[in-house]
């Protein structure tokens, strides 16, 4: 039977690399029950009208008309706001891709999760800000949540459903991003061209940038540690420059299992697609002859400030990784945007995390709500640096 589709956050990197496998399947393998974006209405109305799924959504209201027109004449329903997104997450799926980026993919994947199918789960930032919810919530359901990040798509690999006491160290890699050999005095003037320019992997801007800063392994860090039955300081972060070792788990018998392959999303997402088989992909396998050598570094946590922050946040528990996510979100557009420079953005985290320290929120709307004062508090400190 084929299985039943829906791609949150379908017009990104990761939304469309998904798209790319299952047009690749041919007719009949897959339905797709919906497909959402943001403001890209050109982008999700191409989509809509090549993949036909039931329903497609558009983030901005103000949107609405403009993508109704674009898919004239064809039967794809047509809705537009954020609550449109969310009740497309609870539509009747099998199989859910929560890609959105950012805090905006929360409430979504929390819908996804109470469903109870399967939900791949590329927005890590829902994991960092809400983990223990989200955990809880597929733990309710019977939702089988499948990390589509490479690193622990790559530790749910070697782990194969390995017992917790097995478990001796998890080891996530780093390329150690643009920035790996830079000194502190050059990333101070490095341009959002320069931190966007990753060295292995295409992906969306805001992860890039996390990428250059390393906030990206410290998230993941936190990321992990919802996902895999693990405590805080059995997990550890490496650099890898080339990205071939995905990421590995050492067991109390001394055996360190790792996965590698290439630099290509499609091959996290097809397993998740695919689980519990897998499926063919179009990406090459990896010539070990030609790559010679795989190289490891510890990584530098004075030029790399996030990653201690994001360690701190573990560490702290409670609120702080949804102030760090918040306040690092923040930072990121504003760099983006040439308000800051590259170095003020783990600053204005450590800054905003410093600044106040509200009770672990047992909800998603206090989540959001930490989200939001954590936003504010960062916009403020942006406001005061002038580059
Ligand atoms: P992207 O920026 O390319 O795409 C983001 C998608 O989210 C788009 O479809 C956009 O329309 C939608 N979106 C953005 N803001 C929204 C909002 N407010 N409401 C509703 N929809 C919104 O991002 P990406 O690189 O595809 O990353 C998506 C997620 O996957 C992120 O959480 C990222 O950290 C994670 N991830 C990405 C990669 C990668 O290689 N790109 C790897 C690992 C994890
Ligand atoms: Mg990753």
């Amino acid at each position: 039977m084929a299985r039943r589709i829906t791609i949150l956050g379908a017009t990104g990197s990761v939304g469309r690399s998904t798209l790319d496998l299952i047009e690749r399947e041919g007719e009949g393998a897959f339905e797709i029950v919906a497909l959402t974006a943001n403001s890209d209405v050109a982008g999700l109305a191409e989509l809509a009208r090549n993949f036909r799924p039931e329903r497609a959504v558009i983030g901005d209201p103000a949107r609405f008309d403009e993508l109704k027109a674009a898919l004239a004449g064809t039967n794809v329903a047509v809705s537009a706001g954020r609550e449109a997104i969310i009740e497309a997450a609870g539509a009747q799926a099998d199989w859910t891709m929560a890609a959105i980026v950012g805090t905006a993919g929360l409430a979504p994947v929390m819908r996804a999760l109470e469903g109870g199918g399967i939900v791949a789960l590329a927005n890590k930032e829902a994991l960092v800000s809400a983990g223990a919810l989200m955990t809880e919530a597929a733990r309710r359901s019977g939702a089988t949540l499948l990390p589509v990040d490479s690193e622990h798509n790559a530790v749910f690999q070697c782990l194969h459903g390995a017992r917790a006491a097995e478990i001796r160290r998890i080891i996530l890699t780093a390329s150690g991003g643009p920035f790996r050999t830079w000194t502190l005095d050059e990333m101070r003037a490095a341009t959002p061209e320069q931190a966007v320019a990753h060295p292995n992997w295409s992906m969306g801007a805001k992860i890039s940038v996390d990428s250059a800063t390393l906030m990206n392994k410290g998230l993941e860090l936190i990321e992990a540690y919802h996902l895999f039955p693990v405590k805080a300081d059995q997990l550890e972060a490496v650099v890898h420059p080339q990205s071939i070792v995905h990421s590995l788990v050492e067991y109390c018998d001394g055996s360190l299992l790792a996965q590698l392959g290439p630099a290509d999303m499609r091959v996290p997402i097809a397993y998740t697609l695919a689980w519990p088989q897998r499926m063919a992909t179009p990406c090459t396998g990896l010539d070990l002859a030609t790559i010679a050598r795989l190289d490891f570094e510890a990584p530098d946590f004075e030029r790399f400030p996030a990653l201690a922050l994001a360690r701190q946040a573990l560490a702290e528990g409670g609120a702080k990784p949804a102030i760090l996510n918040a306040a690092n979100e923040v930072a990121v557009a504003s760099y983006l945007a040439r308000s800051i420079g590259f170095l003020d953005i783990a600053a204005i985290v450590g800054d905003v995390m410093a600044a106040y320290d509200p009770p672990t929120p047992a909800t998603i709307e206090a989540v959001l709500e930490i989200d939001a004062e954590a936003r504010a508090v960062a916009r403020r400190v942006t406001g005061k640096i002038h580059v």
